[in-house]
């Protein structure tokens, strides 16, 4: 009975093709889905354990006498669903008839696996965030019985893009959602999927980030009070320098807290700790004073200005820092977050002020080591912004020493020359 029949009457209505769960199918192939415990299972040895339902075993497939294969899953209902499938297919076989035409299926993990080294291979650094947002995804598909990224539909993206509770302060749903959306992008690229579900569904707004840098006044309270603290005279200087250098070269607190030695050269700059491969190497320059604490910062640990790698790991010492400036912050009466990462505060400093002094977003956001400039404006085009307006304002402030053409005597009046002149200085100024 479990034999390839194709003897008896078969009309022509039996041979409608189709996948899927079908009524009409012709019912002489049996796929059984059947339960493989694994040696732990409680379940194992009783009686019909292969049908047993409640455990979280593999499942495979069985057909024939002697035929069996994993069904891929540990959900009974996608399994049920793929024995339907694999049934049809053999039916088909043993018909004689050619298998019916459609995109070799490739499942979630199939496709997830293939990006991730595609990725790898051109030479895109994979942030632990996307590996971790496509798994979740993984899981809700998988809880929803699709294990084929074709099942993978527009209404099951935006219902999971709706359960999202990602801090919106720090753009993270719509840094997630374009995460989501290059990897369909790039899976209908190379034919995974017949259309790319994530082009339906609308983007995210960006919150943009509202960043707070540290005025003149407190940025000298903030060095003051590193030795109102109570801290050892030890401690006080390597947070001083540690401030310092933040404040002069941008660097995010891990970069700054494990610097190596060997980065600040001779001639004071110190050489960009990320970059892309791609890129030509970016040197920050350090004011003389800065690299000069730096050199002669004591440290017991040869290579590192701040690090001994023998005695702490990277987290305990970035942690270390911050609750150093925690009390430096609190002391100097610099108002903060209770979540805020202060030490972030020195880096925009540096930003903001490069920017405010004319420098341009695209060496700034190089400076920061930034992928990309779309990263730099999300967080500093209020800035350039403000750069625009005193260039304005010192525009305008010039035209007082200068003739103005009257609205009589030229075709232009004042208003219109005016805000024209000023448009072309500030171009001129951000090209
Ligand atoms: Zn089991």
């Amino acid at each position: 009975m479990y034999c390839f029949c194709t003897a008896g009457q078969i009309s022509a209505r039996d041979l409608v093709p189709t996948f899927g769960i079908s009524s009409q199918r012709i019912s002489n192939v049996v796929v059984t889905v059947y339960a493989r415990h694994s040696s732990t299972c409680p379940h194992r040895n009783m009686k019909n354990a292969g049908q047993y339902r409640r455990c979280k075993c593999p499942l495979w497939l069985r057909w024939g006498k002697r035929h069996k294969r994993s069904a891929g899953t540990r959900s009974w209902e996608i399994a049920i669903k793929g024995a339907r499938k694999l049934e049809e297919e053999l039916e088909r076989k043993a018909l004689g008839l050619e298998p019916l035409k459609r995109p070799a299926a490739t499942t979630i993990d199939e496709a997830l696996e293939l990006y991730f080294v595609d990725r790898a291979q051109r030479g895109i650094k994979e942030s632990s965030k996307a590996k971790r947002l496509l798994g979740l995804l993984r899981n809700y598909a998988h809880a929803r019985n699709a294990i084929y990224l074709e099942d993978v539909s527009a209404r099951m993206l935006t219902e999971w893009r709706a359960t999202w509770t990602f801090n919106r302060q720090s753009g993270g749903p719509a840094v997630a959602w374009s995460i989501v959306k290059t990897f369909f992008r790039w899976a209908h690229s190379i034919d995974l999927v017949s259309s790319n579900v994530s082009a339906k569904l609308q983007s995210l707004p960006i919150v943009r980030t509202q960043v707070q840098p540290l005025t003149k006044d407190e940025m000298a309270r903030l060095l003051a009070a590193t030795s109102q603290c109570g801290l050892s005279t030890e401690v006080e200087q390597r947070v001083r320098t540690f401030i310092l250098l933040q404040r002069w070269s941008g660097l995010a607190c891990v970069d700054a807290a494990t610097l190596k030695r060997e980065l600040l050269g001779d001639d004071d700059n110190l050489t960009q700790v990320h970059r892309t491969k791609t890129d030509a190497e970016v040197f920050i320059p350090l004011p003389p004073p800065v690299a000069a604490m730096l050199r002669s910062h004591p440290n017991d640990h040869p290579d590192y200005f701040f690090w001994n790698p023998d005695r702490m790991a990277k987290p305990s010492l970035v942690c270390q820092f911050g609750d150093w400036m925690r009390l430096v912050f609190d002391k100097a009466g610099v108002k903060h977050g209770q979540q805020e990462m202060l030490t972030h505060r020195f880096r925009h400093t540096f930003a903001v002020e490069l920017l405010l002094a004319g420098v341009r977003i695209e060496q700034v956001s190089k400076l920061l080591g930034h992928k990309t400039v779309r990263t730099t404006e999300r967080y500093y085009s209020a800035w350039v912004k403000e750069r625009q307006r005193k260039l304005e304002a010192e525009v305008k402030q010039a035209w007082s020493k200068m003739e103005l053409p009257t609205a009589s005597g030229a075709r232009m009046n004042a208003a219109a020359a005016s805000s024209n002149l000023a448009e072309a200085v500030i171009d001129g100024m951000i090209q």
